[in-house]
């Protein structure tokens, strides 16, 4: 395997040493070198101290931002490139099984490599010349593909709770295994995992359905336990039978949807949209009289679910609102029957910004089905109509109408739950038949309706 070190941190490097410090290349980057992959989210550690770090860069005329100082971290800018350089740590005081009580500098890089969590993100690469270091022989584990924690599996997570769900997002990301020891320690350190905050937990979970095949993550999730424990509203959909289409349970047919939807093209909201889209089916399905399963508006619950479990995982507004609307409007079968009438009522009731974000859903969804994938036609053909009719230019929300609630004030209608009612009508009307779309008209519809009807 080639080395080759950037020039960047071969200056970097310089300023260290012309100061007596080592400094190495460490974590990703280096096991992203030795797969032959770029990796430029670069880690440095150094037997500088954090006020040592940051004079030298500084003298160098870099900038420095104390961005991680509780651990010995400081993010160095220099030349317009940003690394993480920290202190050689060791890490002993686990107390609460989430993060170290106080951080203790390690004298020597074998010290500092030997607190990290698997072999392969416990390679150094000494600069400048980029010498491996690799007392944990993870460069062969990376050779094997395997993810190994550094000492006692059951030791290490014990120490950090997070490191379990660590090793299933690695294997997800790379296509490592996990090896045996390492795999079977995950199940017995579930109580520790427990104590984790849910943002570390976040990260990870982003971090599998974003990767190459996210099922693999979440099935070793559901083999070991963590699963359960991080998102109980999954393990629910195991062996929940469907029938017509579908070919899976519920939870199988949900994590192809997500494997579909982890390409470069699909937004975070359409992934965690595929994987939650149906999490309401437990709950709701029944028997028909015919012995056929029926999951009646289980898009609605699967999006109530949504929110309560998007909240818990300490998502952001934005994203649960996107996602959980997604999840509510993922039912709609497009038929070369619907009028155009339908087909802007769709529009309305999705809303433009969401309409790439809800065929791609759907695509993930009818992948789903089978894992194959499907003919596409259909959506094609719905999604070539909705574009013909938005250039067509029409009123799909409220506000594209031609009056305004002050318009309908001024004819004597009351402000309040009827303009609401009211203004709800007139829009359903023009998107009926968009010629309707007048001052005139609509403000003689509103008038009858507000004289007809009793609010
Ligand atoms: P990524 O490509 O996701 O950034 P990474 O290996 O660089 O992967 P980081 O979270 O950036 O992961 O951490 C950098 C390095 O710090 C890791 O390679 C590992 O050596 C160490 N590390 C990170 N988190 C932990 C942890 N929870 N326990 C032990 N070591 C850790
Ligand atoms: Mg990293």
């Amino acid at each position: 395997m080639r080395i080759t070190i950037d020039p960047i941190l071969k200056e970097i490097a310089a300023l260290f040493i012309n100061n007596n410090k080592e400094i190495y290349l460490v974590g990703g980057a280096v096991r992203d070198m030795l797969r032959g992959k770029k990796n430029h989210d670069w880690d440095l550690t150094t037997n500088a101290l954090p006020d040592e770090v940051t004079a030298i860069i500084k003298k160098a005329g870099g900038k420095v931002i104390p961005t991680g100082i509780k651990h010995g971290t400081v993010t160095a800018l220099f030349k317009n490139h940003s690394t993480e350089i920290t202190t050689f740590r060791t890490e002993s005081d686990y107390s609460d099984g989430r993060r170290p009580d106080k951080i203790n500098y390690a004298a020597t890089i074998e010290e500092d490599l030997s607190r990290r969590d698997f072999t392969m993100n416990a390679i150094a690469l000494r600069l400048p010349k980029g010498e491996i270091v690799d007392p944990f022989k993870g460069v062969k584990d990376i050779k094997a593909k395997i993810i190994r924690c550094v000492g006692d599996a059951n030791e290490r997570f014990s120490e950090d709770g997070l490191r379990p769900l660590r090793a299933v997002r690695f294997a997800s990301q790379l296509g490592f295994k996990i090896e045996k020891n390492t795999l079977e320690a995950i199940n017995g350190a579930l109580s520790i995992s427990a104590k984790v905050s849910w943002e570390r937990v976040r990260e990870e979970i982003d971090k599998i359905i974003s990767s190459a095949v996210p099922s693999l993550g979440f099935r070793l999730m559901e083999n070991t336990g963590l699963l359960k424990l991080f998102i109980a509203e999954l393990t629910d959909c195991r062996n929940i039978e469907q029938k017509g289409f579908h070919q899976f349970d519920v939870l199988d047919h949900s994590l192809l949807a997500c494997d579909y939807a982890a390409a470069k093209e699909f937004s975070k909201e359409v992934r965690l949209a595929a994987l939650f889209h149906d999490i309401g089916k437990p709950s709701v399905r029944e028997l028909d009289p015919v012995g056929v399963w029926t999951f009646y508006r289980h898009e609605e619950v699967s999006a109530a679910m949504c929110h309560v479990l998007l909240n818990r995982m300490r998502y952001s507004n934005a994203v649960i609102d996107k996602v959980c609307h997604l999840v509510n409007q993922h039912m709609f079968l497009y038929t070369e029957n619907w009028s155009d009438a339908a087909v802007r009522r769709f529009i309305a009731r999705v809303g433009e910004t969401h309409l790439d974000d809800i065929y791609c859903l759907r695509r993930a969804d009818i992948y789903g089905f089978s894992g194959k994938e499907p003919d596409y036609r259909s959506i094609k053909q719905l999604v070539e109509r909705v574009n013909k009719i938005l250039t067509a230019g029409s009123a799909f929300t409220i506000k594209d109408l031609a009056v305004s609630g002050n318009d309908l004030m001024k004819i004597g209608i009351a402000g309040g739950k009827t303009m609401g009612v009211i203004l709800k009508k007139l829009l359903e009307t023009v998107l009926d038949d968009p010629e309707q779309n007048t001052k005139e008209r609509l403000l003689e519809i509103a008038d009858k309706i507000n004289k007809t009807v009793s609010f």
